[in-house]
């Protein structure tokens, strides 16, 4: 169609850098698949703790489907608050330890609702260089004005809050573990700075709740930092094996939340079996405390062989282990060859990665066994060198 012609130069330059992008599909999902009858060891989900295919998981959506239906029918403040979502929001405060939580459609609503409930056109945030898409969205509905702190640079922080005019909310935003580099933010001393500047702090724990923390609750509260850290996101989607968003905080924060939220009050409740999903979730980490200190485990000696025949992997300190190439086409043709040895990782380019620093993003999973995650360094030792 000539009115459409402008979409085929939009994407031209795309595919001449190896950048346009386009969904594999799968037959199954988890950490290892059958494709066309081959086994595959899949390094791209974030089904960190094996959950999404579990029995338990299975039965509890199941019977939350057969109970309330497929959908919640309404939005949240009309009649979509089934009693099952204040049992979920309850069991997440609980394992936050802060004194209420609040769910959303996903992680990625969470960000882009939470912000703009925070702050507005006279407000100041300070986000971390590295902040995923959905929180850089977030700040620009706000409208308040974004300066970046450089990667996990505390003192870089402390500096702009401190030339920051006077006047206006502050909010201080950042990871607890980066969702393409695998490593944690100096929390304590980033919180540190915001109180000090009487700032706001909002920590997003997409990849840390589950695995890090007494009981998986996440880094904040490893650190025990719920008095400096406002909010608290996560997201049920990644190590919880489900889907949908959520924020811990204070009574207060859940109030203005309820009433300011555009993206929590004009869109449909989550419907009861993700809800259900995420209750026997919440339940498993509850009964197998070890799930996220066993990964992490499989994780750092996956890491440290990589490591030990010279390859880049960052500053990664968790079940993400990125495995730094650099040009596009060949973090795709690692992709490619991997694929055909039978293991999946994704190439990560920009602009989800800086310029330069296209990447497989390896996530361990406890679907990987240690004898699988020794053969799959092997694979990536070798496709590596290969492609350099
Ligand atoms: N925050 C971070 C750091 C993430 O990596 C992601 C998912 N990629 C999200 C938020 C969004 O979460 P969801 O997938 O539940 O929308």
């Amino acid at each position: 169609m000539a009115s459409e012609a402008w979409i085929g130069e939009t994407l031209a330059p795309l595919a001449a850098k190896s950048l346009e992008r386009r969904p594999g599909v799968y037959p199954q999902a988890g950490g290892k698949i059958v494709v066309d009858g081959r086994p595959i060891l899949n390094f791209s989900s974030n089904d960190y703790l094996d959950l999404a295919g579990r029995p338990e998981m299975i039965a509890a959506s199941r019977e939350a489907l057969e109970r309330y239906g497929c959908g919640a029918t309404a939005s949240r403040l009309v009649c979509g608050t089934l009693d099952l979502h204040r049992e979920l929001e309850e069991a997440l405060a609980a394992l936050k330890g802060y004194p209420r939580a609040l769910l959303f459609g996903s992680g990625f609503l969470t960000n882009v609702g939470l912000i703009p409930a925070l702050v507005g056109r006279e407000d100041h945030v300070f986000a971390d260089k590295l902040v995923h898409a959905s929180i850089i969205d977030g700040i620009l509905l706000s409208r308040a004005n974004l300066q970046r702190f450089r990667h996990n640079d505390a003192e870089h922080l402390e500096s702009l809050l401190r030339k920051c005019p006077a006047g206006g909310r502050r909010l201080v935003v950042t990871e607890s573990v980066f969702s393409m580099d695998g490593d944690l933010a100096p929390l304590p001393a980033i919180t540190e700075a915001a109180v000090r500047h009487g700032a706001m702090c909002m920590v997003d724990e997409a990849h840390s709740t589950g695995i890090f923390g007494p009981g998986g609750s996440g880094l904040v509260r490893e650190h025990a930092l719920e008095d400096g850290v406002n909010v608290s996101m996560g997201t049920l989607s990644k190590a919880l094996g489900g889907y949908g968003g959520f924020v811990a905080c204070s009574e207060a924060l859940v109030r203005l939340l309820l009433n300011r939220t555009r993206a929590f009050i004009y869109t449909t409740g989550l419907p009861p079996a993700v809800v259900g999903g995420g209750l026997a979730a919440l339940r498993l980490l509850g009964e197998e405390a070890e799930l996220g200190t066993r990964l992490l485990a499989n994780a750092a000696a996956f890491r440290q062989r990589l490591q030990d025949a010279g390859l880049d992997t960052g500053g990664s300190q968790s079940q993400i282990v990125p495995v730094i190439i650099g040009e596009n086409r060949k973090a795709l043709e690692a992709t490619e060859r991997l694929k055909a040895k039978g293991l999946l990782a994704v190439a990560i380019r920009p602009p989800t990665v800086p310029e330069g620093t296209a990447r497989l993003r390896l996530s361990v999973t406890l679907a990987h066994t240690p004898e699988d995650l020794q053969w799959a360094a092997e694979q990536v030792i070798e496709t590596v060198a290969e492609v350099k």
